[in-house]
């Protein structure tokens, strides 16, 4: 996933700029953008899979001087996009997959458009892609919209230009815009962590397919968008900033509930001490220790300062150490106890394997109840908010192992009453190593939320995916 910001000030933005972007930086991604209009564009990109932000672009943004900006921290693709059209400049930045970027690209292409960057996996960037099936339309509201008919995937956007920031999210809401305002600016933003230290109050969460554009004289919508939400259910889990609210509901009060309904589901379970996988799983484990009554407490604790992010740096191996480094196990908590351990979710599972519970034995714990705050992932996402394959995850890697091949009908695991998801579940637990695994169950996970189920996307569960099911009946342009 991406994170996007945009400023316009009735001052300088360069510094709420910086910050705000910066606090995307926990989407774990691997590029940084800013752009800035003042008397003129100026732009900064760099790699960041090695680095942070705040290193990387501090000298940067107080050479970006201009009352209007937008940032970016960036999944796939360097961004945003310098283009000078028809319409005039503009930077683009954008959030968002394109599962036929090819076929869009080719048809480009045979049009006689050329593409300057490199995208991901050496085909073009998709923010470009994106910025020039825009430009090939009248105007850029038509654009909008005409892309967004032709793209398979998700895209939220922001565009710079003369006029301000137009603040553009996905038709069918996989990812999240919100709208701030603070004493002398308007903002955009992603993530609305980055709002209250800059001292913006949230004022709009963006429908989907919304359009608005803010300029110095606040906000003017130049598109209602739609009410064919279908957000994202992983932000809430685990890609979300605790001090973030989606759709108006704040991520660590839906991690807390999530706990909640685990622990209501082990009432006879006798333990010591609830714990989490810091960071994402600590809330989850809190809300669980609420409602057991048992103690939480930190057997693992991470070490922050120095280290960058586990699941950004390219390689396995690299991931790997930085995840293993990270986690400090205290023995005296640890040692002899029964130990609950929440966890947002098991996606591969090697990780909390190897560096949560191999810690937690070496250092005599007596039991370990492994709580998932999600059920077992079985498709790897269509959106871009979450990066992974199918082959990777421990549930389908558990099913090759009953079935002895991969299959594609696996309609029995779903249902976590089945006996097929018993045995999945158990071969699970058997290959992390631990006294008992629970997953929570797909309807409490949407009671914790607290949207109802068809404003969800829960296809990293399911694998059904309800609006690209109407966009295909939708005609092309
Ligand atoms: S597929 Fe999964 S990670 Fe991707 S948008 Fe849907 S719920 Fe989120």
């Amino acid at each position: 996933m991406s994170g996007i910001f945009g400023v316009v000030s009735k001052q300088d933005c360069s510094e709420t700029l910086f910050y705000g972007t910066d606090y995307h930086s926990h989407l774990g991604t691997q590029y940084g953008g800013l752009a800035v209009l003042g008397d003129r564009f100026t732009r900064q990109i760099h790699n960041l899979s090695q680095h942070q932000f705040k290193s990387k672009f501090f000298d940067d943004s107080m050479r970006m001087k201009g009352n209007k900006g937008i940032g970016v921290i960036s999944a796939l693709d360097e961004q945003p996009i310098y283009l000078n059209s028809k319409f005039g400049e503009f930077c683009i930045a954008s959030n968002g997959n394109i599962d036929n970027i090819k076929e869009l690209a080719q048809k480009l292409m045979a049009e006689g458009v050329s593409f300057a960057e490199v995208g991901h996996g050496g085909w073009v960037n998709v923010t470009e892609l994106i910025g020039k099936l825009i430009i090939r339309e009248k105007d850029l509201l038509t654009g909008i919209e005409k892309m967004f008919k032709l793209i398979d995937g998700s895209c939220s956007l922001l565009i710079l230009n003369k006029d301000g920031v137009y603040a553009i999210r996905d038709r069918f809401g996989y990812s999240p815009l919100v709208i701030g305002q603070s004493k002398d600016a308007w903002a955009v933003t992603t993530d609305t962590c980055a709002f209250p230290n800059l001292g913006f109050k949230i004022k709009k969460f963006l429908s989907p397919g919304e359009v608005v554009l803010l300029n110095e004289q606040g906000m003017v919508q130049k598109n209602p968008g739609n009410d064919r939400n279908q957000i994202c259910a992983f932000l809430w889990i685990y890609t979300g900033f605790p001090a973030s609210d989606y759709e108006g509901i704040n991520v660590e009060i839906v991690r807390e509930e999530s706990g909640k309904h685990l622990a209501r589901h082990d009432k006879g379970l006798d333990v010591d001490v609830i714990a989490g996988v810091p960071d994402s799983g600590t809330s989850h484990a809190l809300g669980y220790a609420m409602e057991s009554g048992k103690p939480y407490r930190r057997p693992l604790v991470k070490y922050t300062p120095g280290y960058g992010r586990s699941y950004t740096p390219p390689s396995q191996h690299t991931r790997d150490l930085i995840a293993k480094m990270k986690l400090i196990p205290i023995r005296e908590i640890i040692e002899g106890k029964r130990i609950v351990v929440c966890e947002d979710s098991i996606v591969r599972g090697t990780q909390l394997k190897s560096f949560a519970i191999s810690k937690l034995w070496e250092n005599g714990a007596k039991e370990i109840h492994i709580r998932a705050a999600c059920p077992p992932l079985m498709f790897p996402c269509k959106f871009n908010i979450s990066t992974r394959t199918k082959a990777e995850l421990a549930a389908r890697k558990a099913i090759v192992k009953i079935e002895g091949k991969d299959i594609d009908d696996v309609s029995e695991y779903l249902d976590p009453n089945s006996q097929k998801s018993k045995k999945m579940v158990d071969h699970i637990a058997a290959d992390l190593g631990v006294t008992t695994l629970r997953y929570q169950t797909i309807g409490d996970m949407i009671k914790a939320i607290g949207l109802p189920e068809n404003k969800l996307c829960l296809y990293c569960w399911k694998g059904i995916c309800s609006k690209k099911n109407d966009r295909e009946k939708e005609p092309r342009p």
